[in-house]
């Protein structure tokens, strides 16, 4: 690594997040060399290869982490890959996934990365935000649940169900501001989907993009926690985490009663499954659900404050007899 990761001695684990963009010639070849040199690590992950990159969120006790990162960075064609890391005391995957998918990120769309936007490190992401002397529009370009729980201040959320709609949204952009005279600043989690979105705007004629680079993850730790509001989302275990040491106001609001509230659950209505926030006494009133049409649905996981999102039913449950007994309702499949 370029820079030393500051991470807690006590941290008995690291989540380790990274992406590169760049071409894989083989990607199951390369999905296998990962999974053969992972096999020999205590490691949780989430890691995808595709022809255009790969993107890796995982969990490695810490000396495994190190070697992992030695690894890939020793390997001429990784070596410039910017690895985020933070301490955590156990596993926050529930197990190591490692899968070839056609595209990094489902664009549906091809992309040019070479037009991607210009990187702002940390420090002049924060001096931009500061910097009155321009029109400027900062773009979240994360889900709706995520931005929920925080955000940069002026910060707008995509209007799209999913990513595909860009495009669109960016044809809608082009129109609304000055593109002459107005800098696009856009952030996400990790950097990975500004790679992309930074580029189809570029695409569509809009030229001052700029990009955060290593996300709020890297801002957090380099830059601290001026001018973001509440915490960050993350796809593992933790869900919800402090971008820096420094206190933030809690922004989530349980969505039932609107108490402030940073814990968020899977809709116990498998069909239904939607991410919400939600407080103790709310999750046990609507027996996990998010709406009361949830609750009455025909298969509803049994009410547990134990469930954790991202992981299917029958992890719970030793067995699919107890599930049933749990809730005779239950009469899918698992
Ligand atoms: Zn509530
Ligand atoms: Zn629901």
């Amino acid at each position: 690594m370029k820079k030393e990761v500051r991470i807690s001695k006590d941290s008995t684990h690291w989540v380790v997040a990274f992406y590169y963009i760049g071409a894989i010639v083989n990607p199951a070849q390369e999905a296998e060399l990962q999974k053969q040199f992972l096999s020999h690590l205590d490691v949780s992950c989430r890691l995808y290869v595709a022809k255009d990159g790969l993107n890796g969120q995982m969990c490695f006790v810490a000396s495994d982490a190190k070697k992992y990162m030695d690894w890939m960075l020793g390997r001429e064609q990784f070596s410039s890959i910017h690895f985020k890391a933070q301490g955590v005391d156990c596993h926050v995957f529930p197990r190591c996934t490692i899968k070839v998918r056609r595209e990094l990120v489902a664009l549906g769309t091809e992309v040019d990365f070479s037009k991607r936007g210009t990187y702002l490190s940390p420090e002049d992401w924060k001096a931009k935000l500061e910097d009155d002397s321009q029109e400027k529009i900062i773009i979240d370009t994360r889900n709706d649940y995520e931005w929920q729980l925080g955000h940069f201040e002026n910060a707008e959320l995509l209007p799209y169900e999913t990513f595909k709609d860009f495009r669109e949204y960016a044809k809608g952009l082009k129109e609304r501001i000055d593109s002459k005279n107005s800098q696009v600043l856009m952030y996400c989690t990790g950097g990975i989907r500004c790679e992309l979105f930074s580029a189809l705007l570029k695409e569509e004629g809009i030229d001052d993009v700029y990009q955060l680079q290593g996300g709020v993850i890297n801002y957090g730790q380099e830059a601290g926690s001026k001018h973001w509001k509440g915490s960050l989302f993350v796809f593992d275990d933790r869900l919800s985490v402090p971008i820096s040491e420094e206190p933030v106001e809690t922004i989530g609001t349980c969505l039932h009663c609107k108490e402030k509230i940073e814990n968020y659950y899977n809709c116990a209505n498998m069909d239904c499954n939607e991410l919400f926030l939600c407080c103790h006494q709310c999750l046990e009133k609507h027996q996990g659900c998010c709406s009361s049409e949830c609750q009455s649905a025909p298969r509803v996981r049994p009410f547990s404050f134990a469930h954790t999102p991202f992981r299917r039913w029958y992890n719970y449950a030793a067995k699919k007899d107890e599930l049933s007994s749990l809730n005779p309702k239950y009469v899918g499949k698992s």
